[in-house]
């Protein structure tokens, strides 16, 4: 019968400024699980907490989805992306977007008043009750059950000490209150975790959990199990972190009568020195990554290989997403943490830089050239798209991220290259052999046509004169043209730079030994 249902997940972010990459792990499960079992998929907004709001989240959350490519058939959307859609309503909080589907609203804050109604119910059927404490008792009964070395839960004083009477004459002074959920006493909770296999938790070590809070919001624990039944979620794929909260849904599940969904909890995402992913050892922000020019194949690939692989014995790394949906399936998500490897990402990104056209790579490289100081400086010509897809063409095999482009290779642009005589030198070469060596590849390359000017043409026809001393008329013709230690080969150089430029840089190298 449960089989039947339609699958039907969600995804719940918070609008706290950015997406972390964790929570883009959880959406794009959510999204590979729906589409593999032809479900729908809910973007959901869960802004209770208003002290972690920030403005227009909501908004770039949205954008940097779709700009990935991880799409949603119901909740949230921008106006802009949609425009006309039946059964779309603006939403009350956020001006830019629409809420489409019919288990709305999409958006918590919108809700309250379904919340209230829920908790009410809890607190007449005696699974949940007011509490009167202040935060100066709450704070006081933490601090000394922590120096008793014991769990810092509440010590239930409301439930025992507050009778019906004073809670009424309370409510009637407009006390601050919150409510709690009863938890049971005693109780072992079990149930399957679609990752973790059997799961078990013992009630007695569960604190009575607020479910409102005193501002009238409810807590992440009573509006999300309120979401996920009203929206018929039959699937809830979240991050490790809320394993612990299992039972208090299972339980609210349970006070409510209702069917609890399937749970599947992601592993931990993990520093490369197996501490918790943080801020602090690199850019958590799937923001930042897109920023620094990954490509979204590449971002998708990586993330979906943190806490998943097609199985024992594939070697695979490269998918697209197409082929993830086909190949994803929870009981593959493993159990420990998945370590954030920059190195793979990096890897993973040069392999999809490798997969462009050149005209592709261009469209996506020039706003990364137009934010580079050695480009703004550069001449005219410099800045022309043929010029700037050979040096792509020269780098695209040695990309790891699209910011990164010209950064290595920066004497294309350059006017006038500056660097040190000595480092002209090829071994022990005395000045007048190198400036003979120089000048022989000048009369070379002027010899050659505009038609041979290509790549292979060079390369033939430089090795062709090198008469096996390469180092003799390569190392000091490369660095005439380039300036530098390091840099592609000549051939390629002298091919971005074109016959004119080309000359000009050797001319000038010569000029250094009059
Ligand atoms: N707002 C929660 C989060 O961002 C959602 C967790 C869930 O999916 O239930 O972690």
């Amino acid at each position: 019968m449960d089989d039947a249902k339609k699958i039907r997940v969600r995804f719940a972010p918070s609008p706290t400024g950015y997406v972390h990459i964790g929570s883009l792990r959880t959406a794009l499960y959510d999204y590979l699980f729906a589409k593999k079992n032809s479900g729908d998929f809910i973007l959901k907004i869960e802004d209770t907490d208003r002290k972690r709001y920030v403005d227009g989240s909501v908004e770039s959350l949205i954008k940097s989805l779709s700009w990935l490519g991880i799409n949603w058939n119901e909740g949230v959307f921008l106006n802009e992306v949609i425009s006309e859609k039946n059964n779309s309503i603006k939403s009350k909080t956020y001006p830019t977007v629409l809420e489409i589907g019919g288990s709305g609203p999409y958006v918590q804050s919108e809700k309250l008043e379904i919340y209230k109604k829920y908790v009410d119910q809890l607190v007449r059927d005696g699974h949940a009750y007011y509490c009167f404490c202040e935060p100066e008792r709450l704070e006081k009964m933490r601090n000394d059950l922590i120096a008793e070395k014991k769990a810092p839960m509440y010590d239930r004083y409301c439930l025992h000490n507050v009778s019906e009477k004073d809670i009424n004459k309370n409510l009637k002074n407009n006390c601050r209150y919150t409510i709690r959920m009863k938890i049971p006493q005693g109780e072992i909770i079990e149930a399957q975790d679609l990752v973790r296999g059997k799961v078990k938790f013992n009630t007695d070590l569960i604190d009575d959990q607020i479910l409102l809070k005193s501002d009238g919001f409810p807590t992440y624990h009573l509006a999300n199990m309120i979401d996920d039944h009203e929206m018929g979620i039959t699937h809830v794929i979240r991050g490790e972190e809320w394993l612990p909260s299992l039972p208090k849904h299972l339980l609210l599940y349970r006070y409510f009568g209702w069917q609890a969904p399937k749970f599947a909890h992601l592993p931990l995402l993990l520093n490369p020195d197996k501490t918790k992913l943080s801020k602090r050892q690199g850019d958590v922000a799937v923001e930042d990554y897109i920023k620094k020019g990954y490509l979204k194949e590449a971002i998708i690939n990586f993330v979906a290989l943190l806490g998943w692989n097609p199985g024992a014995g594939e070697t695979q790394e490269i998918f697209s997403l197409s082929e993830l949906v086909q190949k994803f399936e929870l009981e593959k998500v493993h159990k420990a943490g998945a370590v954030f490897d920059l190195k793979k990402l990096n890897w993973i990104n040069a392999e999809y830089i490798k997969k462009l056209s050149i005209d592709d790579l261009y469209a996506k490289a020039l706003q990364f050239f137009e934010q580079k100081e050695f480009f703004k400086t550069a001449s005219a010509e410099k800045k022309l798209p043929e010029f700037l897809k050979k040096v792509l063409a020269v780098e695209l095999d040695r990309l790891s991220k699209l910011s990164d482009v010209g950064e290595n290779n920066q004497f294309f642009f350059a006017d006038n290259l500056v660097y040190e005589k000595k480092l002209l030198r090829w071994k022990e070469m005395n000045d007048a052999d190198l400036k003979k060596t120089l000048e022989k590849s000048k009369a070379i390359l002027k010899n050659i046509s505009i038609e041979n000017w290509t790549k292979e043409g060079l390369e033939e026809t430089l090795m062709e004169a090198t008469e096996d001393k390469r180092g003799e008329l390569l190392w000091p013709l490369r660095v005439a043209l380039t300036g530098a230690q390091k840099s592609p080969s000549p051939f390629e150089v002298a091919w971005v730079l074109g016959k004119t430029e080309s000359l000009k840089r050797i001319e000038r190298a010569i000029d250094l030994f009059d």
